[in-house]
């Protein structure tokens, strides 16, 4: 089973794709960890991406369409994968579905993470005490949502229309939360 988890920065899909990890045996691809990754590594690339990220901006499709097929590649990887962050916008969200055909797979269910402006912000003020990202200041933290929704609509509407989009209440508790998730992965596990 392959598994879309997306939602605004700070709506905790990191959190709950470990808890989802764990409990289903699967590989969590972040293209915000490989992103952050690459960035630590201190190559070219990784200087241009750490301007984009810090900036609020998107890191191109093409990039990320290369980290991401790395990792589907590779066959321990195989129908065990929870997207975390990906796809963000359209073109991702096909150039995702293509990657997976090339290799036999599809995605299973998409969860969407619903949370407030609000309720993002005081999240990312307490991340930001904790964890130290460079792009959790205040303003690159609401620049960051405003890309999100600006990009994220025509995905949804492609889960929607593949009828895989199950929609989740992201201001609940984070057991709550994972509670309801594993029930709608055990839902599709039949
Ligand atoms: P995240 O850890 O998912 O909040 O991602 C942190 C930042 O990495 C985002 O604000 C983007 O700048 C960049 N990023 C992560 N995933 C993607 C993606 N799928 N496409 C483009 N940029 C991304």
């Amino acid at each position: 089973m392959n598994i879309v988890i997306f939602g605004p920065p700070g709506a905790g899909k990191g959190t709950q794709s470990n808890l989802i990890v764990n409990k289903f045996k699967l590989h969590q691809l972040s293209t915000g960890e490989l992103l952050r990754k690459e960035i630590n590594n201190n190559t070219e690339l990784g200087k241009k991406i750490s301007r984009i990220i810090n900036d609020g901006n998107l890191v191109s499709d093409d990039i990320v369409g290369k980290l991401i097929e790395e990792h589907i590649s590779k066959d321990s990887f195989k129908n065990k994968i929870i997207f975390d962050g990906y796809p963000r916008n359209l073109i991702q969200a096909k150039n995702l579905e293509s990657i997976l055909n090339k290799y036999n797979q599809k995605i299973d269910i998409a969860l969407k993470l619903s949370v407030s402006l609000e309720t993002i912000k005081k999240r990312i003020l307490e991340r930001k005490n904790l964890e130290k990202r460079a792009d959790d200041k205040d303003e690159i933290a609401i620049k960051r949502f405003e890309t999100y929704e600006n990009n994220i609509k025509p995905v949804i509407d492609f889960y929607k229309k593949s009828k895989l989009l199950k929609e989740v209440n992201g201001e609940a508790s984070i057991s709550e939360i994972n509670d309801e998730i594993s029930g709608l992965i055990n839902s599709i596990k039949g």
